[in-house]
């Protein structure tokens, strides 16, 4: 063969090697139907006695539950799971994790016992190229997935897959990872990110656990932040939170419970809507404040 020929052969079986690359992920994209857009979620979770109390805050959950449609399967980025590195849950039965301590023993005894999706779960991982999702046959749903979405969804019938934190990561690093998420919204997949906006454990007025909408006023001055910033669309401003100034030190002083929300806010283009409920302040130093988009 003359070496003209030779790199014509060549060219030619690579690019039918790319076809062949291509035609797979195009089976693979349609292996999930394409839906209507879902929404997406941030949701204070609070005090975990919301899985079994009955107050505004749950009726808010309820509300927002009935008002979607229905989705296939969630994925949740909730507070209570960090790891090094990223993880996403990919068991058939998830279990009930009471990952907390001191509460009756009601609350321990509440199973929620939503199927998991270990193909979506796969999805996830084929989703995501800035990092290498790692498949989790170990948790299971914690209090910040199913405290929430048990409200939304009573039966347990929608399956639920969790999202890690990868707790050695700045801001800007969850907010990009969530951005290749976006796909996945039009297969039907609600995405729920599950935190608290104002959450400072060390500084909660006790004796106020039961005050309606009692809060510090440098609590009051960095939810008025926080809503300034997502209303005007500034998502930068709330990725570089830890510069907002005391208040923000104050109401997000650990990472964990403020990162949700960027998985959320990465997840609008601009045709969502985004509006805010349960915007309440508790005890103090803490704000059930929830966030919808689209
Ligand atoms: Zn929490």
């Amino acid at each position: 063969m003359h070496r003209k020929d030779f790199v014509k052969t060549l060219a030619l079986a690579s690019l039918s090697g790319a076809v062949v690359k291509v035609h797979a992920l195009d089976q693979l994209a349609t292996l999930m139907e394409h839906t209507e857009k879902m929404p997406a979620l941030f949701l204070g979770h609070g005090n975990p006695m919301n899985a079994i109390e009955e107050n505004e805050f749950v009726q808010g959950f309820r509300k927002v539950g009935k008002a979607i449609t229905k989705p296939k399967a969630i994925i949740c980025i909730s507070a209570h799971w960090e790891t090094k590195g990223t993880l996403v849950t990919a068991m058939p039965a998830p279990k009930t994790i009471h990952d907390f301590g001191g509460f009756p023993q009601a609350l321990f005894d509440v199973q929620y016992p939503a199927p998991g999706d270990p193909e979506l779960a796969k999805k996830v991982q084929q989703q995501i190229h800035s990092t290498t999702v790692g498949l989790d046959h170990d948790w299971g749903l914690d209090h910040g997935a199913w405290t929430v979405i048990m409200h939304m969804y009573p039966n347990a019938d929608v399956p639920v897959i969790q999202l890690s934190l990868d707790y050695t990561k700045p801001p800007k690093y969850h907010f990009e990872l969530a951005k290749e998420l976006a796909a996945l919204r039009e297969k039907g997949v609600l995405i729920v990110g599950s935190g608290n906006l104002i959450h400072n454990l060390g500084l909660v007025a006790w004796n106020k656990m039961k005050e309606d909408n009692y809060a510090y006023d440098w609590a009051i001055e960095a939810n008025e932040k926080i809503h300034k910033h997502l209303l005007d669309g500034d998502f930068q401003q709330l990725i570089n939170y830890k510069s907002l100034g005391k208040s923000l030190e104050l109401a997000a002083p650990t990472p964990e419970h403020f990162l949700p929300l960027l998985y959320i806010l990465a997840l609008k283009d601009k045709n969502d809507k985004l509006s805010i409920f349960n915007d309440k302040y508790v005890a103090g130093s803490l704000s059930m404040t929830s966030v919808k988009i689209g």
